[in-house]
């Protein structure tokens, strides 16, 4: 990692000399580019920032960073990025990783990272596809997507990220969309200076499995333009979007988990204590 002084930092000084492998005309190259513009206006230093993602096309971002950063297992990417803002409560901790990674395999994780509300931010890169697997259909997929594995569809009905990090007890709630990258990232310094969890939904089109998305861009309007503290009033918000709705729909003061780990503890303790 270069150690330039935070005043001097560009966006990008925050990449690193890893090219992106993902396909041309992906709407993650806009997620990296918006994040690096983030974190050079709040002039986070380098080595103040953790980065940690699983698994999937979105979930290779970290290594796109000239930051600390963690590439997870499938779906875990919010459990380590919670042991990590446990141990190192000043680091900028950000987890980031797709629909799939986040939703189904980790679904588990983001109802109780949200109940926890951990000072992180959480970015699902959101194309309702799994594209690193080769195109299956994903937990925010619609159910009649036709695809190779479901060629009639799922017929299942899609997950509501935002009406589920609202109702498990996240404290920033936002969408962002890839094709509006300045938009994005003024979303993305507000969630990181938020004190909780803010999680972040990317509509970010996948080009090769979904080329149908290139439509998203005349489809996506700013409905959540008045951020909101009151819970029912973003539930209603949020129900009477299509989906396509992006902005800050929700923020409030919550208290936020702290671990009271005490760090004079040496880890011969604390192997002693779970030995059987
Ligand atoms: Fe992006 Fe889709 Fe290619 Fe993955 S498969 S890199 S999500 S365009
Ligand atoms: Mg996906």
């Amino acid at each position: 990692m270069s150690t330039e002084s935070p005043t001097d930092l560009k966006p990008k000084n925050y990449k690193s000399d890893i090219k992106p492998v993902w396909c041309p005309g992906c709407g993650h190259f806009a997620v990296l580019s918006a994040l690096t513009k983030s974190l050079a206006y709040l002039k986070i230093p380098k080595h103040d920032v953790g980065f940690v993602s699983g698994i999937g096309c979105s979930s290779r971002i970290p290594a796109y960073f000239d930051t600390y950063g963690f590439h997870g297992v499938h779906g875990r990417g919010l459990a380590v990025a919670s042991g990590l803002k446990a141990a190192r409560p000043d680091l900028t901790v950000i987890a980031a990783g797709g629909d799939g990674d986040g939703f189904s395999i980790g679904g588990n994780h983001f109802l109780h990272a949200c109940r926890r509300n951990m000072d992180i931010l959480y970015i699902v890169m959101d194309n309702q596809v799994y594209g690193m697997t080769k195109g299956q259909a994903s937990p925010t997929s619609d159910p009649q997507w036709p695809n190779k594995l479901t060629p009639h569809g799922s017929g299942i009905r899609p997950f509501n990220p935002l009406a589920i990090a609202l109702s498990s007890g996240a404290s920033f709630i936002a969408r962002a969309f890839s094709g509006d990258p300045s938009g994005m990232s003024k979303i993305f310094v507000e969630a990181i200076e938020h004190e909780g969890f803010a999680f972040v939904q990317v509509l970010s089109p996948c080009k090769t499995f979904c080329p149908e998305q290139s439509e998203w861009k005349h489809q996506v309007k700013e409905v959540f333009s008045e951020t909101t503290n009151d819970s029912v009033l973003a539930a209603q918000r949020i129900h009477s979007d299509n989906g396509m709705g992006k902005g800050i729909v929700y923020q409030s003061n919550k208290p936020v988990y702290r671990c009271t780990y005490d760090a004079s503890i040496q880890r011969k303790d604390l192997i002693k204590e779970f030995t059987l």
